[in-house]
């Protein structure tokens, strides 16, 4: 056994968004597919990995009953942020664990593989561990009226899923200082602290449910 495979892992689950880029009549947690919601497929997904032995849900605020009964775990109300809502996330774990995983419900399908991948590289020693992949597409920098200024190096790039992992006091410390920057995941508030993030090899299949078509490669994806 590794030095550091005794830590408590807990996980939160951030399901407090809209989702308005989905165009559905409910929150996209709370989106059904192959009959089960978003947030229980991502719920079931984190519950799957051995080490993790608890997880809380963030929801809609006029959602917490049904998440709460959905998945039958501790779930409290986010914020306007996703920020925010990580922040109330880490507020209803407690002290005890000491390494979390964030991880959005608009990702159903993260497997098991990376989880390892993530905790091991907190175990390396990292502040944060974060899943990425390769960018394929070609990426442009535009100005406002959509004049190319620059074609950026993709070689260097990568796109960032969930779940992330974090030494939750890094963590704890990375929300205290950054509460003003709206990131888009809590490793950019870990960087903006000076901690260490390091990337692991992500996988497609925790690709992120944003627009109609996505919901279409779920069905697929679920159905195995
Ligand atoms: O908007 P986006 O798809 O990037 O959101 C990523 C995740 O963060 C989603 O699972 C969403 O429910 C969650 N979120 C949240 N609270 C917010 C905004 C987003 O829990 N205020």
């Amino acid at each position: 056994m590794a030095a550091h495979d005794h830590l408590i892992v807990a996980a939160i689950v951030v399901a407090a968004g809209s989702g308005s880029r989905l165009g559905a009549d409910v929150p996209k947690a709370f989106v059904r597919v192959a009959g089960r919601s978003l947030l229980e497929h991502a719920v079931a997904g984190l519950r799957a990995h051995p080490r993790v032995t608890s997880c809380v849900v963030v929801a809609p605020a006029d959602l917490v009953d049904l998440a709460r009964e959905l998945t039958g775990l501790n779930v409290v109300a986010g914020g306007a942020t996703r920020q925010e809502s990580v922040d109330a996330g880490l507020r209803l774990l407690g002290p005890d664990p000491e390494l979390v995983l964030v991880h959005d419900a608009a990702r159903p399908f993260a497997p098991v593989a990376v989880i390892d991948r993530v905790l091991a590289a907190l175990t390396a020693g990292a502040d944060a561990a974060i899943p990425a992949l390769p960018v394929t597409d070609t990426i442009k920098q535009v100005d406002e009226v959509g004049h190319v200024l620059s074609t950026v190096d993709r070689g260097a790039l990568v796109a960032v899923q969930t779940p992330q992992g974090f030494r939750r006091a890094a963590l704890v410390a990375a929300h205290a200082n950054a509460a003003r920057l709206d990131a888009t995941d809590d490793a950019a508030l870990v960087e903006a602290s000076g901690g260490q993030v390091q990337v692991v090899r992500g996988d497609e299949r925790s690709f992120k449910i944003t627009v109609p078509l996505d919901l279409a490669l779920a069905e697929v994806v679920a159905r195995g």
